[in-house]
């Protein structure tokens, strides 16, 4: 089958989060399964789309409104990534810095969407699905059916896949403009509580919807940002798919990031290694347990209650562990973990900022991975943890409760708790600690951990009959 993803984000050209790294993975092992997948993306200006080499396959031109523009499309040479990766260039409008975060990024992804739906429709056969994600590429379903131009397109089967709800890129009626002509009696399906919401629209319009995890898909009809009902409506088309995660990156046998490479036989003095280069970078002591959080500093995310809980932890645990924090967000989050290095120099640090090969040594170097999230459609740090022997400490939520079971259950390997409550961290943080002294026990969680299978093979395979159920 041939599959086109059309996304925002695809590691390694441009990642801000998981999607990226769905987006970079998924059609690689779509490919190695005799499917054609390939990656539309818009082009940043990152440092990829520098270091490699490019051909140009198609150049256009098409409007949003009055606003006229050129666009084309290139192609990368030599497929190092194992699949064809085009990039849409539109001048001044997509050629930045970042991915997200401009204020004129309605303009930029329906800008995007249109270049896409314009190149397909000029190809002389059709692609078997069309596969959007996110509301980046949300208004691709509704733009193959209802506008005039891409009346040919109506018959492609389109999937959307949600990677989290909780941004809908919301706009208002007045930029109903910039789309191209289009049936107005449809009106309704761009339209969710008086707005244009490019998200409700991709699940009103796309021929399938699935999100990152069989629980998160159940828990937006209960909590989705506005879109509950939308999803209850809409719950015979949608589904759940866990994702998988990218074996090949994601090794700790051969992650070029690490100071030391382990497998499970090798785990306890590869681990040890690498909690060394972390603790003497960041002035932490290797002897007590290493617990540490990686990821975007939001309330999704539970970063808000982390100052308060570390702090916490320090006065009812007493010094026993250390801290080590990896990213960035709201300003307010990241200035109170960065005034907590003051009170608990020689126990904890805070890096704030991305950096990629910092959190590969950190997956590796630590001995827990704390993730309070609120909200978690499938979580690909519990993953990445576990395999490189990291014991998760999650919140039971969406793709967390789908992938982490409480050591104290039977065959469990985590600690799990139930709400993102400054209560509930601390007490999962003094259950670390004391597992922590029984090593023969984190031996054998260890290496359960480091067996477990995140691959991605059962997620293809779901897919392709998600893709197989939407043949004429
Ligand atoms: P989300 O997409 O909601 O942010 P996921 O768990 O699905 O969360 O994916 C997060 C990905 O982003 C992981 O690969 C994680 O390692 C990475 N990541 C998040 N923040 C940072 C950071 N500050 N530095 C490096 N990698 C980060």
């Amino acid at each position: 089958m041939e599959i086109i993803h059309v996304s925002a984000e695809c590691y390694p050209v441009a990642k801000a989060g998981g999607l990226g790294d769905v987006v970079g993975a998924l059609p690689k092992y779509q490919n190695e399964l005799g499917h054609i997948a390939k990656v539309v993306m818009p082009m940043y200006r990152t440092k990829f789309l520098l270091n490699n080499e490019w051909d140009v396959v198609h150049k256009g031109r098409s409007n949003m409104g009055d606003y006229w523009f050129d666009y084309t499309i290139i192609k990368e040479r030599s497929n190092k990534l194992g699949f064809d990766l085009y990039l849409v260039d539109i001048n001044g409008l997509l050629d930045r810095e970042k991915i997200y975060g401009y204020d004129d990024d309605a303009e930029r992804f329906t800008g995007f969407q249109i270049a896409v739906v314009d190149w397909i429709s000029q190809w002389v056969h059709k692609p078997d699905v069309v596969h959007v994600h996110d509301y980046h590429a949300g208004l691709i379903p509704f733009m193959m059916k209802h506008c005039y131009k891409y009346q040919h397109l109506h018959s492609i089967p389109s999937v959307l896949t949600i990677h989290n709800a909780q941004y809908q890129g919301v706009m208002g009626w007045d930029k109903s403009y910039l789309l191209p002509p289009w049936d107005s009696w449809k009106w309704g399906m761009l339209d969710w509580r008086g707005n244009i919401n490019p998200l409700a629209s991709g699940i009103k319009c796309a021929w399938k919807v699935n999100t990152v995890s069989p629980s998160y898909m159940g828990e937006l009809r209960q909590s989705s940002n506005g879109l509950e009902d939308l999803f209850e409506y809409e719950k015979g088309k949608c589904t759940g798919i866990l994702n998988g995660i990218d074996a090949a990156v994601w090794d700790p046998a051969t992650d070029t990031y690490l100071e030391e490479h382990f497998t499970a036989e090798t785990a306890k003095e590869g681990k040890a290694k690498n909690k060394k280069k972390l603790c003497d970078t960041f002035n932490l002591d290797p002897e007590k347990p290493l617990i540490v959080f990686i990821g975007r500093l939001v309330g999704e995310k539970g970063a808000d209650i982390l100052p308060a809980s570390i702090s916490d932890s320090f006065y009812y645990i007493g010094r026993k562990m250390n801290f080590l924090i990896l990213g960035s967000g709201f300003p307010e989050v990241e200035s109170q973990l960065s005034s907590l290095q003051r009170i608990a120099q020689n126990d904890y640090n805070v890096y704030i900022g991305y950096n990629e090969a910092l959190s590969h040594l950190m997956y590796a170097g630590a001995d827990y991975l704390l993730m309070p999230s609120r909200v978690e459609p499938c979580g690909l740090n519990q993953m990445y943890a576990m395999r490189y022997g990291t014991i998760p400490m999650v919140r039971r939520t969406g793709g967390l409760k789908d992938t982490v079971k409480d050591f104290g259950e039977p065959g469990g390997y985590g600690i799990v708790y139930n709400w993102a409550a400054i209560g509930d961290i601390t007490q999962g943080i003094w259950r670390a600690v004391d597992l922590y002294d029984d090593k023969e026990k984190v031996d054998e969680i260890r290496t359960k951990m480091m067996l477990l299978d995140f691959s991605w093979q059962k997620s293809v395979s779901e897919y392709t009959l998600l893709y197989e159920s939407l043949k004429n």
